[in-house]
């Protein structure tokens, strides 16, 4: 079994280097972020095997396969196919759910052609996505979107008063005028006092609320908004006009089949008194108890797959989910469990698989279980590689490669490559921090006063109450699945809106070309910096001004849009993609053009700026851990994680309001966070209150309170299962993040 080799690779930040990665064995890469360590798994080992792949088919079939350039390496030898297992989120639409993904849907389906009665047809009348077997009122998505009236209209107000929550309908406008000079209503009877006609009338036209419009002087307003909002592809609206439409509408379940998605035919269709629809609503364990009491001989085989990849499922921990569950509502580290979950049914060895953090989102329960997974693909004949900072990950590696020592230019070199056992005695970065256990905090912050949450009952939550506490840092945590995002995210967020900031990892509202230094609010310091050295006005260094390059208009590249077609994106020339005209460019301050200087990451910016507002913005970068990134990276290739410490940076001065972070410690190194422990201190010290879902022990022990969400995942969760100091749970508490607290602290 020969190694795959890598030589005189300098992709990206690498600095020529070579090495070799032993096939059937797990390797773990690790490293700060912004070592390098993507740059090898990602862009060369992934990317150059799915390249040679694509090399074997037809040219018709390869000019429809993504493009991967060859990576910057002098020789790369012996790959196998590969097969990339990462966070990004699962088919984007709600016809995609968790079972469809997993394929047990599908087999369900079968299974209810074959023996379910009455029989309803083969196996497509059991489908959502086939209108054979789709519910017709809601064309299978289990829900529809109407308009919201609460939303839209305000019942203690009268016409007069502007009842209507739409600017365009404010007292005296053209629209308002059509309502009110119809002579219909009473414009001073707020609209909670209308009798049940006077209210059909306003909102459907008629006074029973059903049929024709019987009066033709009106449209009722619900009638209306349906037309302009939901009938109409409001697409290429205005920003502002997309924002209302959104406030005003709501997606509601479909009335007639309840969220089931079929139709009756289908629905009435049983095994054993459960329809298709009630098996898809089950907790997986409950699930496979409901499959394992089929007798009927003739769909053994069948059922024993289905409890197959329901057990493969359970194993990984998502025992909580049911398959009917949307995959865009799962969070990234559920999308690559499922993932890893579709490639450990099939049979295929000798492959190469790759894993980006496998370990976000899991309790350290889970973990162990997740181990167990990727040995048993190790022993099927693959090969895994993994990128990861979590210690117990890592102690189940075969072969390590640390890639540092530190970030970006600093970084791009192999400094340990061997075993675990030589990993925990090496002096990298990485080796240290694995000997090192932060100790439990010795006096935690006392609160001041509490922010109570009552009777929380979405998803899970049992009609929970918790008081969160003031001005200190709680730590919430509990197994994937128990309720930690719903309760803080959700039902928290949402009752104290007004003071709640969430430094989360989804996107940046912003626009596409947002860089950190626009994000931050530096770059106009940067603009005036080269404005006055070179006697020019600000504008000129702005490439949505007067500083664009006149042929792509600052955008870098020129999009030629075909009919029918995709557009076709190509470099812009003129610029040479550099966004800026001949007359920025000519300008420079320390010698660098302004693309030059967008082109330096923090820490090298650090050494050429000296303006105070700049350098206090780039300490703040290197504070959460980003001083790789360059000025002007569009925020848009950021990951989560790093999206998730931009926000933080953006947010470091905030005083006196309730900071949530869900999981602050993905893709961070463990060096790194003890970084990021400094930094929560300084926001609690400001007086802000600050309430994080973690996993990571070493955030636990920081913690002033702890939360503990469970006892299990699912509908085995939802409740509190301990409030109280970290010392106290240690001592006494019987839960499972308990027991993992107590393992790792002996
Ligand atoms: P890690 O995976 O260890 O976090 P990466 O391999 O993603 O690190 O990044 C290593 C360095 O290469 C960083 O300085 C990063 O900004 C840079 N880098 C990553 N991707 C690209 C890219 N597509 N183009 C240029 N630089 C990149
Ligand atoms: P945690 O944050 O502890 O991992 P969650 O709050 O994400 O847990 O989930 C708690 C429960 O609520 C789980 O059973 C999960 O499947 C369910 N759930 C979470 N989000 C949704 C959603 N958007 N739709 C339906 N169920 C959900
Ligand atoms: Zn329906
Ligand atoms: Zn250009």
């Amino acid at each position: 079994m020969s190694d795959i080799i890598v030589q005189g690779l300098t992709q990206n930040n690498l600095k020529h280097v070579s090495f070799r990665i032993p096939k059937e064995k797990i390797t773990v890469f690790t490293g700060v972020s912004g070592s390098g360590k993507s740059s090898i798994v990602f862009d060369t080992i992934a990317a150059e095997s799915q390249r040679q792949m694509n090399a074997t088919y037809p040219a018709f079939v390869r000019s429809r396969l993504p493009k991967h350039p060859k990576p910057a390496a002098e020789r790369i030898d012996n790959l196998t196919a590969s097969v990339v297992i990462d966070q990004s989120p699962l088919g984007g639409n709600a016809r995609s759910t968790v079972g469809t993904i997993s394929g047990l849907y599908s087999s369900l389906r079968l299974l209810f052609s074959r023996i379910g009665k009455p029989y309803a047809g083969t196996a497509s009348y059991f489908s959502f996505n086939d209108p054979n077997g789709m519910c017709k009122t809601c064309s299978g998505l289990g829900k529809v979107t109407k308009v919201d009236i609460k939303a839209l209209i305000d019942p203690e107000k009268s016409w007069n008063e502007g009842c209507i929550k739409d600017s365009l309908y404010r007292r005296g406008s053209w629209y308002w005028r059509q309502y009110a000079g119809s002579g219909l209503f009473d414009l001073d009877k707020p609209i909670k006092d209308y009798s049940r006609e006077e209210y059909n009338l306003l909102l459907y036209g008629s006074r029973d609320g059903r049929g024709e419009p019987e009066n033709p002087k009106i449209t009722g307003i619900y009638h209306k908004y349906t037309k302009t909002l939901l009938n109409r592809d409001i697409s290429n609206k205005s920003r502002h006009t997309q924002e209302k439409s959104q406030n005003l509408i709501a997606e509601m379940e479909c009335s007639d089949c309840h969220g089931k998605r079929l139709n009756d035919a289908a629905l009435s269709c049983k095994i054993n008194g459960y329809s298709i629809a009630d098996m898809c609503e089950m907790e997986l364990p409950q699930l496979k108890e409901a499959l394992s009491q089929i007798t009927d001989q003739t769909v053994g085989v069948l059922v024993q797959t289905l409890i197959e990849g329901l057990d493969r499922m359970i194993e990984i921990g998502l025992e909580y989910l049911h398959l009917n569950r949307e995959t865009p509502s799962l969070s990234g580290g559920e999308a690559q469990r499922l993932k890893l979950v579709r490639y450990m049914g099939s049979s295929l060895t000798g492959l190469t698989y790759i894993f980006d953090e496998p370990s976000a989102g899991m309790h350290p329960r889970d973990v162990c279980r997740m181990n167990k997974l990727l040995k048993q693909l190790r022993d099927k004949g693959n090969t895994v590689l993994v990128v990861e900072h979590d210690k117990d990950v890592i102690s189940i590696a075969d072969y390590v490669i640390d890639v540092g020592p530190q970030a970006g230019s600093n970084g791009g070199e192999i400094v340990f490559a061997g075993s675990y056992e030589d990993l925990l005695n090496s002096e990298t970065l990485t080796g240290k921090a694995m000997r090192q256990s932060l100790p439990v905090k010795q006096k935690p912050r006392l609160s001041a006063g509490s922010f109570p949450v009552r009777g929380a009952c979405l998803h899970n939550l049992k009609h929970i109450d918790v008081d969160i506490p003031k001005g200190i840092m709680t730590v919430v945590t509990g197994v994937a699945g128990s309720g930690k995002s719903t309760l803080i995210s959700k039902v928290f967020a949402a009752q104290y809106e007004n003071s709640v900031v969430m430094v989360d990892q989804g996107p940046i509202t912003a626009t596409n070309r947002s860089t950190p230094a626009s994000y931050l609010g530096f770059f106009d310091a940067v603009r005036k910096l080269l404005a006055k050295e070179n006697g020019k006005p600000d504008g000129l260094f702005s490439f949505n001004s007067t500083g664009a390059c006149p042929v792509c208009g600052g955008k870098g590249v020129i999009v030629t849009e075909l009919a029918f077609m995709d557009p076709i994106i190509t470099g812009c020339e003129a610029c040479g993609g550099m966004r800026y005209n001949e007359e920025a460019l000519a300008c420079t301050y320390k010698g660098r053009n302004i693309v030059e200087l967008l082109g330096l990451t923090a820490s090298q910016a650090m050494e050429v700026f000296e303006e105070a507002k700049i350098l206090k913005k780039l300490h703040v970068m290197e504070q959460v851990g980003l001083s790789y990134l360059t000025l002007g990276q569009p925020l848009s290739t950021l990951s989560g994680g790093e999206r998730q410490r931009i926000k933080l940076a953006k947010n470091l001065g905030k005083k006196g309001g309730i900071i949530i972070m869900d999981e602050p410690t993905t893709g961070l190194h463990m060096s790194d966070i003890q970084k990021l422990l400094k930094l929560f201190d300084m926001l609690v010290s400001r007086g802000n209150t600050l309430v994080v879902i973690e996993h990571n022990l070493d955030v636990m022990k920081q913690a002033d309170w702890i939360i503990d969400i469970g006892p299990d995942g699912g509908k085995h969760g939802g409740e509190v299962v301990y409030e109280g100091t970290l010392a106290d749970m240690i001592k006494s508490a019987k839960t499972l993040t308990a027991d993992s607290l107590r393992a790792s602290c002996t």
